[in-house]
């Protein structure tokens, strides 16, 4: 375990990433882009919390009274240019080796559309996101054992589930067994055994995605994507069971301010279900963190489906995702990240 885990004290992290300004943002700023998120050095050491400041750019000259907010989380990654191995290292490692003694784990990201969510899971073929690090690690750690390894992936939009790494895009029933666990009936689960295999397969399935987005208006932002990486070890005692576990790595919908976005019909009740499956989330991962007797799974569709994920002997990490020019949206982001995590 990395120190940062081993000193932390909540059950689900919560952890910002704030993405660099893109080079078109810079040059509509002249060069004089700035931050509007900011972590005092002294802080960064520290590994319990860190008390991440936001201040409002845009109305520091005009206000004397500049809008200011401040917010404890468990770390803080910066603009640097890659830091996605450092946050691999540090917070989704420490998740892996629980996965081949049979524990599952879930790792969120989290924020507005832009803020660099898809980059921070799935990165770019230069500089690799969390999704295909896991894969790697976890088909290294495999190597030369018996441990097979399954991929899935799907879409939770407007509460229906499909599954992604089908040739036509398919609608999943979800249903509970006699145990209350939760199944997706049918869902695709591919073997793969190397890193090509896996980039092959996944990279049909988020060209479907992207096809999605032409017919429905964008629904990669609209809707949860999930990469589930399934660990199957079999027992050294001859019995022919096995040692199951997964890692459910979710690229989630952008968490869009109503107001701000004027959505109106069906665009207003996607955003009022994404909503409500965002904050049914933060709830769980509170109701974790704050050890509350009972535990809001069942009051969405998202946390029904990631029950058997979070809690229990399951580690879970959420990365909020802030786009440094966006003061209002990033209050919005790490207001709820920060209440998910602790009191
Ligand atoms: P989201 O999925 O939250 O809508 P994206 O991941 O698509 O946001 O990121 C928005 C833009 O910012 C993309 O052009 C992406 O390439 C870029 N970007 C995001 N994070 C980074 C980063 N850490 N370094 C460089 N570019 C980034
Ligand atoms: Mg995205």
């Amino acid at each position: 375990l990395s120190a940062s885990h081993s000193c932390s004290v909540s059950k689900v992290r919560v952890v910002i990433r704030v993405r660099p300004f893109l080079p078109r943002e810079i040059s509509e700023k002249n060069g004089d882009a700035e931050s509007c998120i900011s972590v005092l050095d002294s802080e960064l050491k520290s590994c319990d919390e860190v008390t991440v400041h936001l201040k409002d750019q845009e109305t520091r000259q005009v206000q004397k009274n500049t809008r200011n907010e401040c917010f404890k989380l468990d770390a803080f990654f910066g603009q640097e240019d890659n830091n996605i191995s450092k946050i691999f290292q540090e917070e989704v490692k420490p998740l892996i080796s629980g996965i081949f003694k049979g524990c599952n784990a879930t790792v969120f990201a989290y924020g507005a559309t832009g803020s660099g969510k898809t980059y921070t899971m799935q990165g770019s073929e230069e500089s690799p996101g969390l999704m295909p690090l896991a894969v790697a690690t976890i088909l290294s750690i495999c190597h030369n054992t018996e441990s097979r390894v399954k991929i899935s992936y799907y879409e939770i939009y407007m509460d229906k589930c499909y599954d992604l790494l089908e040739l036509k895009e398919r609608e999943i029933a979800i249903f509970d067994d006699k145990d209350g666990q939760i199944h997706l009936r049918g869902l695709a689960q591919v073997r793969v055994n190397s890193i090509s295999e896996f980039h092959q397969v996944f990279s049909c399935a988020i060209q479907r995605r992207k096809v999605g987005q032409t017919s429905l208006n964008d629904v990669s932002s609209r809707s949860h994507g999930v990469l589930v990486i399934s660990v199957s070890t079999p027992c050294d005692d001859d019995s022919g069971k096995s040692v199951d576990g997964k890692l459910n790595l979710i690229d989630l919908a952008g968490n869009e301010d109503n107001k701000k976005t004027c959505n109106e019909g069906i665009r207003l009740y996607e955003s009022a279900k994404i909503n409500q499956s965002l904050f049914a989330l933060s709830n769980v991962i509170y109701a974790l963190n704050n050890n509350k007797p009972r535990i809001p799974y069942r009051e969405n569709r998202l946390t029904r489906i990631l029950q058997d994920s979070l809690g229990g002997t399951s580690r879970a990490l959420m990365v909020a995702c802030l786009n440094p020019g966006e003061y209002q949206e990033s209050v919005r982001t790490v207001s709820l990240a920060s209440r998910s995590r602790h009191i």
